[in-house]
């Protein structure tokens, strides 16, 4: 008899889950990435014991008409791609239609969501992947998210989790990565029954990373705008009075998504080696916008990788301008001879 045998399908998708929810910041950044895809200019998001009690993310968007929402919990179900050329061009945060099925596969899921043409607004309990109760309630238009013990169904994934702390603080971290890199959506995020963060929209950047990253930081920053080959960079990067001992504080956006790019860091961190502490890290803000069919954002179900057609473009450019900006910005001492 032979020994491989087919999954049953909520395992299946309990394991697919597994990979897009590793812990609670996974479902704090896909909320939040969904809210902004659906236009929203108030985003506010609530946490309880690091995320693993409770979440929720309410927004004032375009909400999700009635007969989508029993789609919108499937897996590879979105309204935001339809053919994977469409991947190439994409604008939007998302686009594998993983995250709300993957969420309700791990946890207990309620949403409340009101489109503007809608007389009323739905409320809906989920549960892996189905909605089990629906009814008509009077809401505002937009979509609010409440998930309720994180892992409940799986409990080996719940005893890997962190300490509540800990937890907070990886989605305190996203939460401000995200409100720095988004100027026109306005953010509130309470921890633990504590507004911890409240942004403003349409300020301009500085007053932003002000409002956000405090005085000590904004004030050590210089602009930064350069443009070549089609790629736009701008944003704000460090002086040599500013650095860190981690790269916490390097913010990187790539057609306004937040990723990680270690290569894109080292490039800029080249230029802060005379200037700056050994270990010690720059920081900056940097805003890079460039042709969507040259990259590739679907390296990973978290999307926060990226690969570049033109890597060695995107470096040089990059390079040169922190070398144009950096040099100039210094306080160079004044030493010479008398005359
Ligand atoms: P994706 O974002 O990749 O499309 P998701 O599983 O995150 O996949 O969401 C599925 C679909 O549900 C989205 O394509 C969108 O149409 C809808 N949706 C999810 N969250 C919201 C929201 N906050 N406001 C409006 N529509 C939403
Ligand atoms: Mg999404």
């Amino acid at each position: 008899m032979g020994k491989i045998r087919l999954l049953d399908n909520i395992t299946i998708q309990k394991i697919a889950a597994g990979e897009v929810i590793e812990r609670p910041l996974s479902i704090v950044k896909e909320l939040i990435e969904n809210s902004l895809d659906a236009n929203s200019e108030n985003i506010t998001i609530e946490i309880k014991n690091g995320g693993k009690s409770y979440i929720r993310v309410t927004d004032d968007g375009d909400g999700i008409e009635d007969e989508d929402l029993n789609l919108a919990f499937k897996r590879h179900s979105t309204s935001k791609l339809s053919t994977i050329e469409d991947l190439y061009r994409i604008r939007s945060l998302g686009f594998r239609g993983e995250a709300l099925a993957s969420i309700s596969h791990v946890s207990k899921v309620e949403v409340m969501t009101k489109t503007s043409n809608a007389i009323g607004g739905i409320h809906a309990i989920v549960e892996e992947g189905e909605i089990k109760s629906k009814e008509v309630i009077g809401c505002p238009k937009g979509t609010t998210l409440i998930v309720k013990d994180l892992f409940y169904n799986l409990p080996v994934r719940k005893e890997f989790l962190k300490s509540d702390l800990v937890e907070s603080n990886q989605i305190s971290d996203i939460v401000y990565k995200v409100a720095l890199g988004n100027l026109n959506t306005s953010f509130k995020f309470i921890r633990d029954d504590k507004v911890v963060l409240k942004t403003s929209k349409n300020n301009d950047m500085k007053t932003h990373i002000y409002s956000i990253l405090g005085k000590e930081f904004s004030s050590n920053l210089t602009q930064i705008n350069f443009e070549e080959y089609g790629i736009h960079l701008h944003g704000y990067i460090s002086n040599n009075n500013l650095y860190r001992s981690n790269r916490n504080h390097q913010y990187i956006y790539i057609n306004g998504r937040y990723i990680n790019n270690i290569n894109i860091s080292n490039t800029i961190e080249n230029h802060y080696k005379s200037l700056i502490p050994l270990n010690r890290f720059p920081c900056f803000i940097l805003f890079i916008e460039l042709d969507p069919s040259t990259i590739d954002v679907n390296i990973h179900p978290t999307k926060q990788e990226i690969k570049f057609a033109n890597q060695s473009e995107i470096f040089s450019v990059i390079d040169k301008a922190v070398k144009d900006t950096l040099y100039p910005s210094l306080s160079v001492p004044k030493v010479g001879f008398k005359e």
